[in-house]
């Protein structure tokens, strides 16, 4: 895809984002790696709902403007989620609304925020961490970040918002949409005392769909078969 359609691509993304109301006023940015080695990031107080292709920040290797408007001060979260995840081609941040929520409940659980409530969230967004409050551009997000040591590809900043990556601008938009919708879904069950998909359930999406789960890496050197 020429650089000039991934531009529009952002906008189209972002507009389709901000429309939802998935992140309000000028909250949420959203960066592409292209092939020289470059990304492009959504600029600082941009709203997504209202980006200009043209006004896009463009980056070096080196984290350098090269043309376009001065780039969101979150770069630090895209660039630690870059550098642990290196098939990482896009990323998404967002303040939506049920992710947020979901971060401040007392019984999430850090290396699996969300419990295993659908096969969509599993195949998309996989499973999600949670990583403490920063104040937002604090360069410290990034050591948390690198801190998961590239296992997920889905992350929550406490009291802030999702961190998505994927292996395209759609694939990360996509697992950003069903991280949101899995949270909402759990705050709607929350005490309910929902049925979640077993183990053995869990498992069976693993093998059928080569799903990389961080509860299912091999952490002793054996195959779990
Ligand atoms: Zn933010």
């Amino acid at each position: 895809m020429s650089e000039s359609r991934l531009r529009e691509e952002i906008c189209r993304y972002g507009r389709s984002l901000f429309e939802r109301g998935l992140t309000p006023g000028s909250s949420g940015n959203i960066s592409l790696r292209l092939d020289d080695g470059g990304w492009l990031v959504t600029p600082t107080n941009a709203s997504l709902g209202f980006l200009d292709p043209a006004r896009i920040s463009r980056l070096d290797s080196a984290g350098r403007l090269v043309s376009g408007d001065k780039p969101t001060k979150e770069i630090p979260l895209h660039a630690a989620l870059y550098e642990s995840r290196g098939s990482a081609r896009a990323i998404v941040h967002l303040h939506s609304t049920h992710a947020v929520a979901l971060t401040m409940l007392p019984e999430i659980d850090p290396r699996a925020a969300l419990p295993p409530m659908t096969p969509y969230y599993l195949m998309r967004a996989g499973e999600t961490a949670l990583v403490p409050y920063y104040r937002p551009g604090d360069p410290a997000v990034a050591d948390a970040i690198r801190g998961l040591a590239g296992k997920y590809s889905s992350v929550l900043l406490a009291n802030h918002g999702p961190v998505v990556a994927g292996d395209s601008l759609e694939a990360a938009v996509f697992a950003t949409e069903e991280l949101e919708e899995t949270a909402r879904l759990y705050l709607l069950l929350r005490n309910l005392n929902p049925r979640y998909l077993t183990p053995d359930q869990v498992s069976d999406l693993v093998q059928v769909f080569g799903l990389d789960l961080p509860s299912h890496h091999d952490h002793d050197g054996h195959d779990h078969g």
